[in-house]
Formats: structure tokens, sequence, C-alpha cells
């Protein structure tokens, strides 16, 4: 994960922290290395600039330059504004419903069914919750399959109505069912599209207008780089959704979108998805990824 950012990272902070004593040039030049490298990992040039900013000041303000371990202490303020850049203190999801009701939403191919089914196994065997999954991609008879096939290996219920392609309809009776037959928690895995298109947005915006929804998550591919900033913009004017699910971590992803995504839609990341296994889950710390960024 991150391997290339985490290399150039290492390197520039390795430059300093070979010096016994350093200059104030030495940290401007350190500095501007951890700025490329950070663009390179396709994060903005205007995070990284204002990232970047922000290290210097705190490194020349905290004495780094008659500080005995300059490099240490460099890491450190690197550490800490990284972690400060992808959030505060993970606030988990919204199980105050009830039911609870879980919306997902992302493009197609993002990893919102695999990602539905992490999430039930989760709260299923994590927080004790009776889980009812509900497949509402009406367009890929496919995608229902999936979600069931996923739902018997976790041992929980899919809601299904094969014949109905009315994504809201379903959802609305699927929570009935939930009410009559007891459900902690109720998980909406919605259609998605190749790229964001108006019809998507509708009805996505309908399923959230209609369901009320206590939780929102928006799923994204952190493969796709700067386009995922974008993609997690769009969605978010539209549904203005509680915290973002970054999946594809386990691949060659450089990062940006971890990195930039809270400053551009100002929303938490609150998962991460490393795999296809449905044990592939964490819950998004960010001070837990600035030490894994840091190597
Ligand atoms: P959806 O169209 O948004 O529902 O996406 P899917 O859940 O069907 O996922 C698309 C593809 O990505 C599938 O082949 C999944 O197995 C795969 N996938 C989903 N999440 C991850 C992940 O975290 N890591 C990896 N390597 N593959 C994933």
């Amino acid at each position: 994960m991150f391997q290339n950012l985490q290399d150039k990272l290492d390197k520039a902070l390795h430059n300093i922290s070979g010096r016994g004593k350093i200059t104030e040039i030495n940290v401007a030049e350190t500095v501007k290395e951890i700025r490329r490298a950070l663009v390179d990992a396709d994060v903005s040039y205007k995070v990284a600039k204002d990232l970047t900013k922000k290290i210097q000041e705190k490194a020349l303000g905290q004495n780094v330059l008659t500080s005995v371990t300059p490099g240490q202490l460099m890491v450190k303020i690197v550490h800490d504004e990284l972690a400060d850049l992808m959030g505060g203190d993970n606030v988990g999801v919204n199980l105050s419903g009830n039911p609870s009701i879980v919306l997902i939403a992302g493009l197609q191919g993002s990893g919102k069914t695999t990602f539905s089914g992490k999430l039930a196994n989760y709260l299923k065997t994590k927080k004790q919750k009776k889980v009812l999954l509900v497949a509402c991609d009406v367009y890929r008879p496919a995608a229902i399959d999936q979600l069931k096939v996923l739902g018997d290996q976790i041992g929980v219920e899919v809601y299904t109505e094969f014949e109905n392609k009315n994504p809201v309809e379903i959802s609305s009776h699927a929570i009935e069912y939930a009410k009559q037959n007891k459900f902690n928690v109720v998980i909406i895995d919605t259609a998605g599209r190749l790229a964001i298109d108006e019809n998507m947005m509708n009805e996505i915006r309908n399923i959230h207008q209609k369901v009320i929804p206590n939780e929102t998550l928006f799923v994204v591919d952190s493969m796709t780089g700067q386009d995922a900033v974008n993609t997690a913009k769009a969605f978010n004017d539209v549904l203005n959704y509680d915290g973002v699910v970054l999946t594809k971590l386990d691949g060659d992803t450089r990062g940006g979108a971890a990195l930039t995504i809270r400053t551009v839609v100002e929303k938490p990341i609150k998962f991460i998805s490393t795999g296809e296994k449905m044990e592939a889950l964490d819950v998004f710390y960010p001070s837990r990824m600035a030490d894994r960024i840091l190597g």
C-alpha cells in the first residue's frame, strides 16, 4: 500500500535525519521533496502545498534547527500533519435508528456490493446486530445474485424483489419487512453507473429522500486517483453523505484519494477495504494510516 509514496517520503526524511546539525535551507529542501512526493501520489497541488507550508512552519517553530534529533522531530511533524489532513477520531456508523438505515452509494465497480456484504458481516459479528441486506441494483440481475451469494456466505438475509424495477419501492418494502421482523440494521445496496450521470443521481436522490437514512456512505475505488476525489464531490453535492469508504487499498494505489478526500468534501473516511474477502475491512483511523504511509 502506497509503496511509492512511502519510499519517497522515506528518502526525503532520511536526508535530513542523516545530519547532526541542519539549516533552514535543509528544511526547505526536505519540505519541497515531501511536496513532490505528495503530488506524485495524486494529491492535488493545492492540498500538497498547504500541507507542506504547515509542515515547514511547524518545523521552524518547533526548533527543528536546534534539536539534537532533527530527523525524528521532522518525522513526527509530518506524521501529525498527515493524520490531521485525513481527519480526527473515527465516529463510526450511526446506529441510532430502529431499524437503522444505511444507504450505500457510488459508481459501478467501486466495490459497493462487496462493501455492503463486509459491513453486514462487521455489524453482525462485531456489534451483534441483526442485519438485512437489500438488493436495489435493478439493472443488473447479476448484482442481486452477487449480494445473495455474499449474504449466504456470512449468514445474513438478503431482501430482493426480482420483478420490481423500482428501487424506491423495494427499499420502502424492505424497511417495512425489517420492522416486522425486528432487524436492527438495513443496508441498502444501490445501482451505480460507470460514470456520473443524471439518471443515477436522480435515482439515488429519490431513494435517499424516501428512506431518510441514518447513515449514507459513499464508496469509491482508491485506484482511480484524482477522479476519486471528483466523484466524491459530485455525490456529496447530491447526497451530503456522512462518510466515505475507500476500496481496493490492497492494490497498487498511489494514495492520493486517502489523503485528499477529507479536505475536498469535508467528510470523514470511515472504512477502508483491502481485498475481496468478507473480512478485508478496516475501520479507518487517520493516525494509523499516517503510520503506514511513513512506513
Ligand atoms: P459495485 O459495482 O460497486 O457493487 O462493485 P463490486 O462490489 O461488484 O466490486 C467490483 C469488483 O471489485 C469485484 O470484482 C470485487 O471483487 C472487487 N473489489 C471490491 N472491493 C475490493 C477491494 O477492496 N480490493 C480488491 N482487490 N478488490 C475489490
